[in-house]
Parts: C-alpha cells; structure tokens; sequence
C-alpha cells in the first residue's frame, strides 16, 4: 500500500517574486499530490513550469491539473508547461464553475493574441478541460477527491484528496471572516495535513478585509477545530521576506505545533503529520 504525499513548486501569493529575500519560494502556486503512480497537480501558478520540464525528462506523460480558481497566479504556469506542446502527451484541466464563462473557454482564452503566440488550436499535445461542480466527489487513479466551494472575489475550490485512510486537504485563496468557516471545518475534519492561504498577518488583515485571503492565525483556528495536526502556511504575501516568513512560522507553533511554511522543493507526507505535530 502507498503513502500520500504532497511536494511543493510554487508556494508565493499573487505574482512570481524572484530575489535574494525570497529563497523560501518565488514561484505562484503548484504542488503535486501523490499516492503511488496517482500524481495530481494542484494549481498551474509559475512552479508548474518546472514540474513540466520534470515530466518531459520522467513521465508521465497524462497529467491532470485540479485549478482552485481562474485567477493569474494560479493559471500563468499553463502556457509553459512543455507536455502540451508535445505529440503524446496528455492533459486534463479541471476546476468548477467561474460564473462567467466554461471552463474549456476560459483556457483557451490564455493562449491567445495579442497576449500570447501559441493558439489554443496549435498545442502539440492533448489538452482537455473538464468542468467540476461545487461539492464534486471522484476519483482520479487511487486518490478520492472532495471539492468545496470557499471564500473569494471570484469562485474558488477548496480539495480533499485521500487514498487509504490518508488525506491532505487544498484550500488556498480564502478569507476566514470572523469564525472558523464550517464548510472549510467540515472538508478538513480529521485530515493529516492542511494547506492553508496564509498571505496577510493578523495585524495586516484589517485593511484587507474582502480580499479573499486569510491569516496564518486563522489557519491555526481551523487546523484546531477540524482536528488536523500538521499546518501548513501557504500563498505567501508577494512582499514577505524570508527573515518575515520565519517570524510567521513561530508565531504560528506557539498556536499550534505542527504548523510550518511552505518551501519550494518541500515534500511532506501525510503518515509523518501527526509525529511532526509532537515533536515540534
Ligand atoms: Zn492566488
Ligand atoms: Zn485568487
């Protein structure tokens, strides 16, 4: 039997931030959930261009991409993920309703004049979108799939994935508000691990309320409430530097011990959560 696992290739807020102040991660949202040979990519922010020159090298050659929302940082990747340019490769986009056009149109407007120099209707490789509803449950490979609508300006998707009593749950671009959100409650109830928007401080949120996003504080709420031990900070403020981002993370194990920044590069897996939390 497999372990589930999640690995990290772009973990930053909003646009790409490069610099020396920024090593724990410049890329926009991607990661890549696994359990066995089932491997699913999480978002197509900036970090999915090098998952793409991954697969090019090792396979495989089927990708499925699950997008929270639409928005730049989570779909700027897509046109520089090599495999759909690539006869004999294939991928599958999925996410939910955007309220304002089909999935399939909505990515075929990325590749696109003048924005872009590769139409929708020349990529080399098999690209297909599928669109998902709001409260979906599917599986894909050996990993079962819960989906949530969450918090944001334009719809956006929380995800549990589980495979063999294991899970990890998604939920990036959201807004906690005052109280710990039931619906995110509910998805991530006795999960291993919690992938949490974190991109403002607590000190910072005021002036950001109706943004969509929400605080390192508030993750830990909800880790809290739903019973999930490991915590894991996510979509970093484009403007956070390293030094800050530490100073997030303790801040954050004085709430709850298992709670850690995401990296680039960082592979957690779900069976060490729980150990992680104690010996923290
Ligand atoms: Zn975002
Ligand atoms: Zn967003």
């Amino acid at each position: 039997m497999s372990d589930l696992s999640v690995r990290f290739f772009g973990v930053r807020g909003s646009i790409p931030v490069p610099g020396s102040e920024f090593t724990a991660g410049g890329n926009t949202s991607c990661l890549e959930v696994c359990a066995g040979d089932t491997r699913i990519i999480l978002d197509a922010g900036s970090g999915l261009r090098v998952l793409g020159n991954e697969r090019m090298a090792k396979g495989p050659r089927h990708s499925t991409i699950l997008l929270s929302h639409l928005h730049w940082d989570h779909v700027c990747g897509l046109p520089f993920f090599t495999p759909i340019y690539v006869p004999g490769h294939r991928v599958e986009i999925a996410t939910g309703p955007n309220g304002v056009m089909p999935v399939e149109a909505a990515i075929q407007s990325l590749f696109k004049a003048p924005f872009f120099p590769v139409d929708y209707s020349q990529l080399g490789g098999t690209l297909t979108t599928r669109e998902l509803r709001a409260n979906d449950r599917f599986e894909i490979g050996d990993i079962t799939i819960t989906m949530a609508k969450l918090n944001h300006p334009d719809p956006v998707y929380g995800y549990r994935l589980e495979h063999a009593g294991q899970s990890i749950v998604y939920a990036t671009d959201t807004e906690h508000y005052s109280c710990v959100d039931p619906t995110l409650k509910k998805l991530a109830a006795g999960a291993d691990i919690l992938i949490y928007d974190s991109q403002y401080t607590p000190e910072e949120y005021p002036s950001k309320v109706g943004w969509g996003h929400s605080t390192w504080q508030a993750g830990a709420e909800l880790a809290k409430a739903a019973g999930v031990p490991q915590l894991v900070l996510f979509h970093h403020d484009p403007g956070r530097t390293d030094g800050e981002l530490e100073r997030i993370e303790r801040a954050a194990r004085t709430y709850l011990p298992g709670a850690v920044a995401a990296r680039e590069g960082m592979v957690l897996w779900a069976r060490d959560a729980e150990r992680a939390a104690t010996a923290a």
